[in-house]
């Protein structure tokens, strides 16, 4: 570790301000043209030429089309992972602009094309200045976070070995915090997230009969009710849990009573004992529910779900120290945790790192929320994500 966190060298900084341009315009072009969670195709090519060209050693096709950039400085030092993630989501984006998303129904609506451009212009200084870089640097481009589908298979896949990585950091760009801000919080950063589907039966009828039939909409309308009383009365109140219904499916018509309901819902909490918690009750409580209306409740979860973003403590606060000597200590948002997920949580469970916020938000008073077909992005926050990146990956491969 560091001792006395000096800013970077002017030359250092100078590549930031040469590169800036080219920064914006790489964002641009992800975002002209955003990729679903696995099918990052042409996104994934761009990334391997650009590192290619800046004479990384580049692995392809990690985790379907994940892509891994390895630059080895001049200077012994440490082995440092950068990890960025690459989708776009299924919305249509409404705002118009000579970059707004080609693709109808796929828009990069958080900030992925940015993460994107900023790692590799990362790779590419690093990389021009090759004979100051102690150590080796990893840039892992990991597709699909936006499904939890990502990490898990690049991990697999050995994103993390040869070189084996000994540290992680990345960053996450948001529309929350203000430009020249950033979010560094230790431990629990961002919460974890389960998805699961109740499947209720009963037995259909005419609406006028109700007791002739099986209701299964009543039923799923008190397992709904039921299942957030689950967690004000189950949870300690000094914990925090978030249980959300987010569809409802069922019947067809005012006066006919289905035969069936599915509801589908997610889960988030920043502890894993809670998580364990609610996921083992939910199940027994729903079909419980079910069971007093006579119907039956049949509880699913989607995977695995993705575990709380827990950063570790003495790279936590090793960034904070990066930050505050690049950006000054008012830069430093103390901002709680968030409630979002993010599968940067499996890289996090196996090596130490950080994984923080950089203000993107738009002045024009916004709102401009993430995954919302209205997100936008405030371009002068990608220098202040690239310029701290550089920082942390500089300070760390050479400590
Ligand atoms: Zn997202
Ligand atoms: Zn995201």
């Amino acid at each position: 570790m560091v001792n006395d966190m000096n800013a970077m060298t002017p030359e250092w900084t100078q590549e930031i301000g040469r590169r800036r341009e080219g920064l914006v315009g790489l964002r641009r072009d992800f975002h002209r043209h955003p990729e679903l969670s696995f099918e990052e195709r042409r996104t994934a090519e761009i990334i391997a030429e650009r590192l290619h060209a800046a004479k990384l050693e580049v692995r392809t096709g990690l985790g379907r089309t994940g892509v891994v950039g390895v630059l080895r400085g001049d200077r012994p030092g440490r082995t440092i992972a950068w990890r960025a993630d690459i989708d776009a989501l299924p919305l249509t984006e409404t705002f118009d602009a000579p970059f707004t998303s080609s693709k109808r129904g796929v828009m990069h609506a958080c900030g992925h094309d940015g993460h994107a451009a900023i790692a590799i212009t990362l790779a590419e200084i690093l990389a021009a200045r090759r004979r100051e870089v102690p150590g080796t640097a990893v840039f892992v481009f990991q597709p699909a976070e936006e499904v939890f589908g990502g990490a898990e298979p690049m991990i697999a896949a050995g994103a993390l070995d040869n070189p084996r990585v000994e540290e992680i950091y990345g960053l996450h760009l948001t529309t929350q915090t203000a430009v020249g801000q950033v979010g560094i919080v230790s431990g629990p950063s961002m919460a974890s997230a389960d998805f699961f589907d109740v499947h209720i039966t009963g037995r259909g009828g005419h609406g006028a009969y109700p007791h002739l039939s099986i209701d299964p909409i009543t039923a799923a309308a008190n397992i709904l009710l039921g299942l957030q009383n689950l967690v004000s009365r189950e949870v300690s109140a000094h914990e925090t849990a978030v249980l959300t219904v987010g569809q409802i499916v069922g019947g067809t018509k005012h006066n006919i009573i289905p035969a069936s309901a599915v509801m589908r819902g997610s889960l988030r909490t920043f502890n894993e004992a809670v998580r364990g918690q609610i996921k083992g009750r939910l199940a027994d409580f729903a079909a419980g529910i079910a069971q007093a209306y006579r119907t039956e409740a049949r509880l699913t979860f989607e995977g695995d779900g993705c575990p709380a973003v827990v950063n570790h403590e003495r790279q936590t606060a090793f960034v904070r120290e990066c930050a505050t000597a690049e950006l000054g200590a008012e830069a430093l948002n103390p901002g709680p945790p968030v409630m979002a997920s993010d599968d940067m949580s499996l890289f996090l469970r196996q090596r130490p790192g950080c994984y923080f916020r950089v203000g993107i938000a738009p002045t024009d008073g916004g709102p401009y929320p993430h995954h919302a077909p209205e997100f936008q992005m405030n371009e002068d926050g990608l220098p202040v994500g690239l310029r701290l990146g550089l920082a942390v990956m500089l300070n760390a491969l050479g400590a």
